[in-house]
């Protein structure tokens, strides 16, 4: 049974959401966390921090965690992106309408700089 909780959203101010429409996003090894909800009244999304207790809080009235590897933000590997890189990988959208996730991590024929 889904918890009522309450949450402010920046637009509408103070309203009341069901845990299941809630999500914490944390990342354990990075030290962080966010809570988002979907606003029930203007229906914009709303991401803001969660300390620790926020975070145990919200587990208590059953939200889902999604847990964020730190993987995704090892920037250290790789050169910098140029504005080449950039603009070869806009005309690789441009030329791949229906490209997927999976596309761009997997295709070898991705976008590269020359
Ligand atoms: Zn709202």
């Amino acid at each position: 049974m889904a918890t009522t909780i309450k949450a402010t959203c920046p637009m509408c101010g103070d309203i009341e959401v069901f845990s299941t429409d809630v999500f914490i996003r944390m990342s354990e090894e990075m030290g962080w966390a966010t809570y988002v909800f979907t606003c029930n009244e203007c229906c914009c999304q709303v991401e803001k921090d969660a300390d620790s207790s926020v975070v145990s809080l919200l587990k208590t009235a059953g939200v889902r965690v999604d847990t964020v590897s730190s993987e995704i933000f090892d920037y250290t590997n790789g050169v910098p992106l140029t504005s080449d890189d950039l603009l070869d990988f806009a005309l690789w959208l441009r030329s791949t309408p229906n490209a997927t996730v999976n596309d761009l991590v997997g295709d070898t024929t991705r976008p590269t700089s020359t």
